[in-house]
């Protein structure tokens, strides 16, 4: 099931303005206390924490729905589990979250869901964030007017058609001084015939992809006459690393501004990147959004019709695993600002919602062996370009993603490690086993591209290769990656 949150603006007058403000505050501190306490004592679960703190708070806040009450000693529950993963992983430092704002979670005895989802056109939310002052009697309603977008009425339409269900929690959320209902929605991921097949590889500043479409290929395979038929092999520009190299020249120039400011008395400085005022200048620079930006870009690029995405199986860290393969420094530390976790996040919810399959195939050697002819690729004096011992030039980025197509194939995932399969591959395992979600005919298909890229190989040796070596840096020259904002394809001419 696929979840989409959709925030609408509510319209709060003076009086329950002021009163949200005093709820959320009061929310606000049950959240800490209890996350405070959970990671100190190391007690996580909702229900002991539950049975902790519900009595002491149901006193403290005696006006409180206590419906809320349990709510955010359940989030608080969450945010420490949560909190504690990431300490584990090594992503936090800190001995303690620090719980900035909250969002506050409504159950559907706190909001009128029933109503809401029993009207075909909502333009008003019922919430009752306080209680009547008499116990066992429930919340006071207060009715709010919704400021509904087309975004929300096109989920609004999927619920009414059975597409999707409103589900019963309602999140009201302050930003600034607006108040807005977050909605979530709960897709039925579609099923559709898979009209490509894409693959897609993450690079420092591009995502290579390469796809087929079905249709028209099969198209081509019918006319004879046609002496190519190859996937579509194309980058798109993300700038990741480059994005990651301008903030911190920019983060470094706030440091350096901001430190005279802390100051201590004995010549030392407070650690600046902790303060508010550093927060502060960090948000205006919008790095995140311009980030998700790009994300959502590349997403909506690999799902537009309903395909076979094919990609690389991402460990837990697959910065560590690129780091290992470039070994410049330099660019290790942009590496890590590249949200591999996040691309693939969001194109696995996007393509569950089109239509599409995501299948992971192992990244094992996908840019060291000829896509074509299973050999070892020699290097050049071009880092991008790869020789194969047949006589071809490769570039690296296509060999990793026609690789990656292959191996969606049973025959040549075990022809794509031949070379020393003995030593490292118990092949046997996975003899004759086919991947269950590539229909039959597509394995078909792709084996028959593969046969007529090495027939048309023998003609044309270049075919498979952006150009000869020649850039002498051997840097990772990316220039040419197609532009952003650009959703036209530019396909690299493969035919020379
Ligand atoms: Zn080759």
């Amino acid at each position: 099931m696929l979840r989409r949150a959709v925030a609408v603006e509510l319209e709060v007058a003076e009086e329950l303005n002021k009163l949200l403000y005093s709820v959320e505050s009061a929310y606000l501190s049950i959240v800490r206390e209890v996350v405070m306490y959970a990671i100190e004592y190391n007690v996580l679960s909702a229900t002991e924490l539950h049975g902790l703190f519900y009595s002491k708070y149901r006193s403290e806040y005696p006006s409180l729905n206590s419906q809320l009450v349990i709510q955010a000693i359940r989030q608080a529950s969450e945010i420490a589990k949560s909190f504690i993963e990431r300490k584990r992983e090594g992503a936090v430092q800190k001995p303690y979250p620090e719980v900035r704002s909250v969002s506050i979670r409504f159950n559907e005895i706190a909001w009128g869901y029933d109503e809401f989802i029993s009207s075909v056109a909502p333009v008003r939310v019922a919430i009752s964030p306080i209680s009547t002052g008499k116990r066992g009697r429930g919340g006071r309603r207060f009715e709010i007017w919704l400021r509904p977008h087309k975004h929300f009425w096109q989920y609004w339409w999927k619920v009414l058609t059975g597409e999707a269900r409103l589900a019963s929690t309602l999140i009201i959320k302050r930003k600034a001084n607006k108040w807005y209902a977050v909605f979530i929605f709960e897709i039925k991921p579609k099923e559709e015939k898979p009209r490509s097949v894409i693959s897609f590889d993450i690079n420092e500043n591009t995502v290579a992809i390469s796809r087929i479409d079905i249709e028209t290929t099969v198209g081509k395979v019918a006319d004879w006459n046609r002496q190519h038929v190859t996937p579509e092999l194309y980058m798109i520009r993300t700038d990741f690393g480059r994005l990651a190299r301008r903030y911190e020249r920019v983060r470094n120039a706030i440091i350096e501004k901001l430190k005279p400011e802390f100051a201590l008395p004995n010549g030392k400085y407070v650690n600046v990147a902790n303060t508010r005022e550093f927060r502060k200048h960090m948000k205006r620079m919008r790095e995140e959004d311009r980030k998700v930006g790009r994300v959502r870009h590349v997403a909506n690029e690999l799902t537009k019709t309903p395909a076979i995405i094919v990609t690389e199986e991402l460990g837990n860290n697959p910065q560590e695993s690129m780091i290992n393969e470039i070994r410049r420094n330099e660019i290790r530390h942009r590496v890590k600002q590249i949200p591999f976790k996040k691309l693939e996040r969001t194109v696995e919810g996007k393509a569950l919602e089109r239509g599409s399959k995501l299948i992971r195939v192992s990244s094992y050697r996908n840019s060291r062996v000829c896509p074509i002819h299973f050999t070892r690729l020699e290097e050049t004096n071009d880092w991008h370009t790869l020789q194969c011992p047949k006589g071809h030039y490769v570039d690296r980025d296509y060999a990793s993603v026609m690789n990656m197509t292959w191996k969606a194939t049973p025959e040549s995932w075990t022809k794509g490690v031949w070379w020393n399969m003995k030593r490292e591959m118990n092949w046997r395992e996975h003899e004759g086993k086919s991947n269950p979600l590539v229909p039959h005919e597509i394995v078909i298909l792709l084996q028959f591209i593969m046969k007529r890229i090495k027939a048309s190989l023998e003609q044309s040796p270049a075919v498979l290769a952006r150009g000869k070596p020649m850039n002498p840096a051997g840097g990772a020259d990316e220039g040419w990656a197609r532009n952003l904002p650009n959703t036209g394809r530019r396909p690299v001419s493969m035919h020379s």
